[in-house]
């Protein structure tokens, strides 16, 4: 046996994925990355998804180390078989540094310093992603050439104004560890190419050199934003993969009203990719362990917990006290109750779902647009009974899209997944936007 019996069910939902497998993980689990991050705002999320899906050692170079203490002691509780530290601190003799993969995660102004001072180095493929507001980049250079013109291209710029990691610094975070993943297992479709993601106006774009990246929200619409999201409340059902993400997101975003339901505890099995909970907490409520953690991120945010199951008895009066809904849910059913509820309320919803390397992602706003059951009028649900295996930063990914539904929806600023899907391959680093008309013929909301 390759993994040991615990680290097997640990893992269970990477294991059971062919391209990973018991062996992939052991590779993972051995294998260390070197993360070149501004502070500890900005490698959080980073740090929390390699950890989650099993990278043995994460060597950190932090230009500013404070709150490293107590961010390293989460991660560690996230998953025990990680071990972080700073990169300054190994020993270069006994260890080879200069043999690992980077991630360089930060603003423009970190990538362009960082990466100059990185030609110094011994060249290793590294992935550099870059962050503002809304809007990042992401790029695998597996040649040292593509490196040195990058670099150059950088340094020819000027140096351009950023604020604090939003939630553009999430979606980044969980394509950097994909990015890893893949480099480290050899799988999937490295390509070189600049991904550009807007997620305010809805845009994924592959090597597009014009795309303006750094041109960012100004202070008015920050301040509309957080003014809006502050009188907005939100119910998240699920505290999971979908709703790890989702909430830190809603939580950076500045929500104050935050509902989160889920009947579950905390498994060993979750901790692949379900960010909010840890090894102390197995057993705990997730709801509980959630708002722990939540509250922990931004003390200012009020929580409310279900630790309940949603069914046709309670799903009205609960969701009767919300604005909006963020199904972060697994199965077909209760996204159907969900569906349902809603259009008899009229509350819109962000809804997203995972399987293995894949994401969809879709917003439903009642008489405005498709309902869920116009996409999917009826579903034998017994084809999706079973565990499915799932790439631990890839629910990362499309709770961190929900939360930007989430806010555009409350705020009625920039573009929504109306009437949209998005699917999304981490193997290929695709995103994909597909137009969805509503169905005459709907159960739901359908002229009958
Ligand atoms: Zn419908």
């Amino acid at each position: 046996m390759i993994l040991t019996k615990e680290q097997n069910k640990h893992y269970l939902r990477h294991v059971i994925i062919p391209e990973i497998g018991e062996e992939g993980q052991k590779k993972l689990l051995d294998s260390t990355v070197l993360v070149y991050c501004e502070n500890t705002d900005s490698l959080r999320f980073l740090a929390y998804y390699l950890a989650a899906v099993g990278i043995g050692r994460i060597l950190c170079d932090l230009k500013d180390k404070s709150g490293a203490d107590s961010l390293f002691a989460e991660v560690i509780d996230l998953n025990n078989d990680t071990r972080i530290d700073f990169l300054d601190v190994c020993d270069e003799e006994k260890d080879s540094p200069q043999n690992y993969y980077r991630i360089v995660l930060g603003n423009y102004n970190f990538v362009k310093n960082i990466t100059r001072k990185l030609l110094n180095d011994k060249y290793v493929p590294t992935v550099i992603s870059l962050y503002n507001q809304w809007k990042g980049s992401l790029q695998t250079f597996v040649s040292e050439d593509s490196f040195k013109s990058f670099v150059a291209l950088m340094a020819g710029n000027n140096t351009r104004e950023s604020g604090s990691p939003f939630l553009a610094n999430g979606l980044s975070a969980a394509l950097c560890a994909a990015e890893y993943v893949k480099l480290c297992l050899n799988i999937g479709n490295i390509k070189g190419d600049m991904l550009y993601f807007d997620l305010y106006d809805l845009e994924f774009i592959q090597n597009d050199n014009n795309a303006d990246l750094f041109e960012f929200l100004n202070e008015e619409s920050k301040k509309e934003i957080r003014q809006k999201l502050s009188e907005a409340k939100v119910l998240i059902i699920g505290a999971g993969g979908l709703g790890s993400p989702a909430a830190y997101g809603m939580a950076m975003a500045g929500i104050k009203t935050l509902g989160l339901l889920d009947l579950d505890i905390v498994e060993i099995s979750n901790l692949n990719r379900q960010i909010l909970h840890s090894f102390s907490r197995i057993g705990m409520p997730k709801v509980n362990s959630a708002e722990l953690m939540l509250k922990k991120f931004n003390p200012e945010i009020n929580i409310k917990t279900y630790k309940i199951e949603l069914n046709k008895d309670n799903a009205e009066q609960i969701f009767s006290e919300y604005d909006m809904i963020i199904a972060a849910v697994d199965n077909i059913p209760t996204r159907y109750l969900i569906n349902d509820t809603c259009f008899l309320l009229n509350k819109p919803f962000a809804e997203a779902g995972i399987l293995m390397f894949n994401g969809t992602a879709t917003t439903l706003v009642p008489h405005l647009g498709h309902c869920y059951r116009c996409l999917y009028p009826q579903v034998d649900t017994s084809k999706f009974s079973g565990i499915n295996g799932i790439l631990g930063c890839v629910p990362g990914v499309m709770g961190f899209i929900e939360a930007a539904e989430a806010v555009k929806i409350m705020t009625g600023l920039g573009k929504t997944l109306k009437n949209k899907i998005l699917l999304f391959d981490s193997l290929e680093m695709d995103f994909n936007i597909i137009d969805i008309a509503k169905n005459p013929q709907c159960p739901t909301c359908g002229q009958q």
